[in-house]
């Protein structure tokens, strides 16, 4: 048993991952499966870490930022100036986060960063670019200023990228940090990612989203080509926010709901049903609450103006 510093009232133990007892636990630092062979579990709670979240440190220096960066592990209640949002990959996240304490400095758009993004090393090889290491590059790209294209998503970076050591090749954080395998629809055999595919004729539908899946772009598909996938169906902007979090939003109350299978609710914003595996509920301030609101975005326009 292990008393860690993120979950102190209670205990630790160091578990064996079983498929069975354990497919639906999320590690609360990066809020992905837990799938690994050993796993923190607590003895009392509903709180699980992966090996790695666990022992990662709390302060470190990182290439990205010029003050250290200290861990914080409690979720956010109160969401505001974008602080549920990774500064380099930009999606918003109830796990663990690295933070910037340096009084004054970016009042506004406070420096953090993800688990994911941390786990990232200076210097790696990308499976999509097999061939030279990438390191992390210092420039930052504004909208004015945007002329690098990254290669996953092939849209001007914004913000920090990853550049290859030896040529052009160059990708955003967003799409560094989409993983090379992701588990789905309960099968044992998890789906891999394909980073497109020259010369095919047959046409590709998301399984997902009923919609056109363009083969030359980056998809999620098993090796009998029976599944394939948008990544960003599987592995969307929501994918680390937890069901089960709530916090403020512009003085309402939201919470974070898992979409099931069977019930997809329709956005009261957009009308569409979201293929997410998330959705957010929103509580009004007269008492009543609205369901099945699929972005941010829809919870403004849909359920309040801004
Ligand atoms: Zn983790
Ligand atoms: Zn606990
Ligand atoms: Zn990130
Ligand atoms: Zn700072
Ligand atoms: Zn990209
Ligand atoms: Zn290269
Ligand atoms: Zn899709
Ligand atoms: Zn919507």
């Amino acid at each position: 048993l292990i008393e860690h510093f993120c979950h102190q009232h209670h205990y630790l133990s160091l578990e064996k991952y079983d498929v069975i007892r354990d497919s639906e636990k999320k590690c609360e630092a990066c809020i992905l499966p837990i799938r690994s062979h050993d796993f923190y579990n607590c003895i009392e709670c509903d709180y699980f870490l992966h090996e790695v979240c666990a022992n990662l440190p709390r302060k470190l220096d990182h290439a990205l930022h010029n003050h250290p960066l200290f861990i914080d592990p409690y979720p956010v209640y109160v969401y505001k100036n974008d602080d549920l949002k990774c500064s380099a990959c930009f999606r918003v996240s109830s796990g663990f986060k690295y933070k910037c304490r340096e009084s004054g400095c970016n009042d506004d758009e406070p420096f953090q960063l993800d688990i994911n993004c941390i786990l990232i090393p200076e210097c790696f090889t990308h499976q999509s670019h097999a061939e030279h290491p990438l390191f992390i590059s210092l420039s930052y790209n504004n909208n004015n200023n945007n002329k690098i294209i990254c290669q996953g998503c092939k849209m001007g970076v914004r913000g920090y990228h990853l550049q290859c050591t030896l040529c052009e090749f160059a990708i955003c954080y967003k799409c560094a940090t989409i993983p090379n395998e992701i588990c789905y629809n309960f099968d044992e055999h998890p789906l891999s990612l394909c980073y497109g595919e020259s010369g095919v004729d047959d046409t590709y539908w998301c399984e997902l989203c009923e919609k056109i899946l363009d083969p030359t772009e980056w998809f999620y598909t098993n090796r009998e080509r029976c599944t394939t996938i948008h990544h960003e169906c599987l592995f969307g902007e929501y994918v680390y926010m937890k069901s089960g979090h709530t916090f403020n939003y512009y003085h309402h109350k939201v919470e974070v709901i898992s979409n099931g299978s069977s019930s997809r609710p329709i956005c009261p914003n957009c009308h569409r049903r979201s293929p997410a595996p998330l959705y957010f509920k929103v509580y009004m301030l007269d008492g009543y609450a609205t369901d099945g609101c699929c972005s941010f975005y829809c919870i403004r326009q849909g359920t309040f103006d801004m």
